[in-house]
C-alpha cells in the first residue's frame, strides 16, 4: 500500500469508529500485532476496534474497497499465530474487545446471548448470576473471548462432558467479508432448513467472515464437586479407568486430564508453590473431577469407585481424593501450570493432536521411539512433555529441547520432530489439529496431511464466501 493510500484508508477507519476505535501508535499497538507466546511478531497501520457489528460491517467494507487484508483478533490468547499479522504493514487488524456486551440472557430456553468480544469468563459469570451454567473452561479463560472460542472451537478440560465449543453454540451473528451482516442469531436446539452455515464458521479461524454475536447452550449449575489425583504405572491403566469411572459415574464425569511424570517435574520445577499431591514417582498421573447439580454423595462415589479400580488392579500407583477445596485448587494448579512451566524451561516443539482414545497407549509407545530416534538424528537430549485431555482424546504431545539452542537449530528439529509425532498421528487415523487451531504454525503440516479432496472442499467454501481472500489470508489453508 501506498502511504497515501494507507493515509486515507486510516481516515476512513477513523471515520467508520471514531477516534476511539483506532490505535495507530506503535507502542500502544504492540499487545496486538505480537502473539503472547513471542513467536510472531506482524505489522500493521492500524487496529480498528468497532463498539458493535454496524461498525464492524463498515470497517470491512471499507477494507474490501481498499483490497486490505483483515486479521481479526480477540483476546489474542490463540496458540497457532491465528491473530498476528505478517509483517508486510498491508493488513490490518480488527480487534473485537470493545463489542463485550450480554445481549440477552433466556433461563427457560436455556440460552445465552453475547458479542463476540465478551470474555469467556464474563460469560461464565453472566450463565452464574442467572443460576446456570456456561461449561467451557480453560487456562485462557480470563482473557480468550468467546469470538476466538468460535473461530477455533476451543475445548479445554470439560468437552468430555459438555462437548467443544462447536457443541456449545446455537446461534451466530457474523459479519461477511463482503460487508453484509448475517443475522443467525437463533436460539433452536432443531433447525432443519439446509446447510449447517453456523458450523462453517465454527473453526474457521477468522478465514470467512467477523464473528460478531452467537447464542449459547447453558446447562443447570453444577454445586458440588469432587477432585482425586491418580498414579498410575502405564497409559492403559488410565484409559481402563476413564472406562471405569464413566460406568461408575455416568454424566457426573466432568474431567479426566493427564499428565506424564516428566510434566508434573517440569511444574514442580519452575511453578512456585506448588509440590507434588503423592509421594514417588509413577509414570502417568490423572487428574479427575466429578460434578453434580445434586450436592452431595458425590465425594463418596469418587473414593468408592477409585478403592473398586484398586481392588481390581486397574490402578498401579494409588490415588488421592481432594479433602477441600484448597486441595482441588492445588491438584488443578498442577495442570494449568504446564504452559508456564514450558516457557520457562526452554525451546518446545508443541503438538497439539487427537487419536482415538483406545489407541492413545500404543501412539505413545512409537510416538516416544519416533521422538528419540528424531533428535539422535539431530544429536539433541529432548525430553517429551506430554498431558492433555486424555477424556477427549487430545494430548499436547510436546517435545521439550535443551534451553538456550540456537534458532535456527529449533526450527531444523522442529521440521523432524514434526514429521516424527505427525506421521504417528496419520498412522493411527488422528489429527493434527484437536483445539489450539492451525493459524500459521500448522498451516504447512495441515496441507500435508490432510485429504486433497479435504483440502479443496475447503477451499471452495472459502472462495464461495470470501472471493477476494481479504478475511486471515496465510491462516489455516
Ligand atoms: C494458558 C492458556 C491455556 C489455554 N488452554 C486452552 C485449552 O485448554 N483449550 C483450548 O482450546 N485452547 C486453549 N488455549 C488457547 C486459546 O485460549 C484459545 O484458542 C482461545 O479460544 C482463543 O481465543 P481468543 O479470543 O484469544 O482468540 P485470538 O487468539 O484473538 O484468535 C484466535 C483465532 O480466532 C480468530 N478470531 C478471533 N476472534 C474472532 C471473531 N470474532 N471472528 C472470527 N475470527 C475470530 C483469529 O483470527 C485467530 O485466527 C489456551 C491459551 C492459553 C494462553
Amino acid at each position: 500500500m501506498a502511504d497515501t493510500n494507507t493515509e486515507l484508508l486510516v481516515r476512513r477507519l477513523r471515520e467508520a469508529v471514531g477516534a476511539e476505535g483506532v490505535v495507530t501508535d506503535a507502542q500502544q499497538q504492540a499487545g496486538y500485532t505480537r502473539d503472547w507466546l513471542g513467536k510472531w511478531q506482524g505489522r500493521v497501520p492500524v487496529v480498528v476496534r468497532p463498539a458493535d457489528t454496524t461498525e464492524t460491517a463498515a470497517v470491512v467494507r471499507i477494507c474490501r474497497a481498499a483490497h486490505t487484508p483483515i486479521v481479526t483478533q480477540g483476546g489474542n490468547t490463540g496458540m497457532s499465530g491465528g491473530a498476528t499479522p505478517d509483517a508486510s504493514g498491508a493488513q490490518v487488524i480488527v480487534s473485537t474487545t470493545r463489542m463485550n456486551r450480554v445481549r440477552a440472557i433466556d433461563p427457560l430456553n436455556n440460552t445465552l446471548t453475547v458479542d463476540a468480544g465478551v470474555i469467556l469468563a464474563h460469560a461464565q459469570d453472566a450463565a452464574r448470576q442467572a443460576g446456570r451454567f456456561f461449561p467451557l473452561s480453560l487456562g485462557a479463560e480470563g482473557s480468550c473471548t468467546i469470538g476466538g472460542n468460535l473461530a477455533t472451537n476451543a475445548g479445554g478440560i470439560a468437552v468430555l462432558r459438555y462437548g467443544n465449543m462447536r457443541d456449545l453454540v446455537l446461534g451466530l451473528e457474523v459479519v461477511l467479508p463482503d460487508g453484509r451482516i448475517w443475522d443467525g442469531l437463533r436460539g433452536l436446539r432443531k433447525d432443519n432448513t439446509g446447510y449447517d452455515l453456523r458450523g462453517l464458521f465454527v473453526g474457521s479461524e477468522g478465514t470467512l467472515g467477523i464473528i460478531t454475536g452467537a447464542v449459547l447452550k447453558l446447562f443447570p449449575q453444577v454445586s458440588a464437586r469432587a477432585t482425586a489425583w491418580v498414579g498410575a504405572s502405564d497409559l492403559q491403566q488410565l484409559v481402563a479407568l476413564l472406562e471405569r469411572l464413566r460406568a461408575a459415574c455416568g454424566e457426573r464425569l466432568l474431567a479426566f486430564e493427564m499428565l506424564s511424570q516428566d510434566a508434573l517435574d517440569l511444574v514442580l520445577q519452575h511453578v512456585t508453590d506448588t509440590r507434588a499431591p503423592m509421594a514417588g514417582a509413577s509414570p502417568f498421573h490423572a487428574l479427575v473431577e466429578l460434578g453434580d447439580t445434586a450436592p452431595h454423595g458425590l465425594q463418596d462415589m469418587l473414593e468408592q469407585a477409585l478403592a473398586q479400580a484398586m481392588e481390581d488392579g486397574l490402578i498401579g500407583d494409588g490415588a488421592v481424593v481432594a479433602a477441600s477445596q484448597a486441595q482441588a485448587q492445588a491438584f488443578w494448579k498442577l495442570r494449568e501450570g504446564i504452559s508456564q512451566a514450558q516457557v520457562r524451561a526452554g525451546p518446545v516443539v508443541k503438538h497439539d493432536i487427537a487419536l482415538p482414545i483406545s489407541a492413545l497407549p500404543a501412539f505413545v509407545a512409537e510416538a516416544g521411539a519416533a521422538v528419540r530416534d528424531a533428535a539422535a538424528a539431530s544429536g539433541l537430549a529432548a525430553r517429551v512433555i506430554n498431558f492433555g485431555h486424555l477424556g477427549d482424546g487430545n494430548l499436547h504431545y510436546n517435545v521439550l529441547l535443551p534451553a538456550g539452542l540456537a534458532p535456527e537449530a529449533v526450527k531444523a528439529a522442529t521440521v523432524l520432530l514434526n514429521r516424527a509425532v505427525h506421521d504417528r498421528v496419520a498412522a493411527f487415523n488422528g489429527s493434527i489439529s484437536a483445539e489450539h487451531g492451525v493459524g500459521q504454525l500448522r498451516r504447512d503440516e495441515l496441507r500435508h496431511y490432510k485429504d486433497p479432496l479435504e483440502m479443496e472442499m475447503m477451499m471452495a467454501i472459502k472462495r464461495a464466501l470470501d472471493p477476494n481472500l481479504i478475511m486471515n489470508p496465510g491462516k489455516l489453508l
